[in-house]
């Protein structure tokens, strides 16, 4: 990948995790992954607008996967977008914690990791190091 393009991408992502919104800055050892949202298996698609930023976690648990279950209404959803939706729309933190606040929101947060115990704790460093989300 082109590195002007890499860096539109990071710059677009406000240098964080499109999905669990972690700051490239509280994992300065493992670089973020372009990711494309939807993967290449189902569509070849490198477009500016299919590609995202993506923590190393976010990008392994999501790998092809287009959409899951909500762990609620038991129901398959779409996965988050990071295109197409608006983080806040589907998501809180409570602390270092990413609640799920819609279907979509809770089947990502579910599918990607977003809670396990090695993310929080990148998560209540990065709150104790004075970072915000
Ligand atoms: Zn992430």
């Amino acid at each position: 990948m082109e590195v002007a393009l890499r860096e539109h991408i990071r710059q677009r992502a406000r240098f964080r995790c499109e999905y669990c919104l972690l700051p490239e800055a509280a994992t300065p050892f493992t670089p973020f992954h372009v990711e494309h949202i939807i993967a290449k298996q189902h569509l070849i698609d490198d477009s500016i607008d299919n590609l995202a930023l993506a923590c190393d976690r976010c990008n392994a648990f999501k790998g092809p996967n287009l959409s899951s279950v909500d762990p609620v209404t038991l129901e398959i959803v779409n996965l988050f977008s990071p295109r197409r939706d608006v983080w806040d729309n589907h998501y809180l933190f409570q602390g270092s914690v990413v609640i799920g606040t819609t279907p979509k929101g809770r089947a990502t947060v579910q599918l990607l990791q977003m809670n396990a115990a090695r993310r929080l704790e990148l998560r209540e460093s990065w709150l104790a190091s004075g970072g915000q989300f």
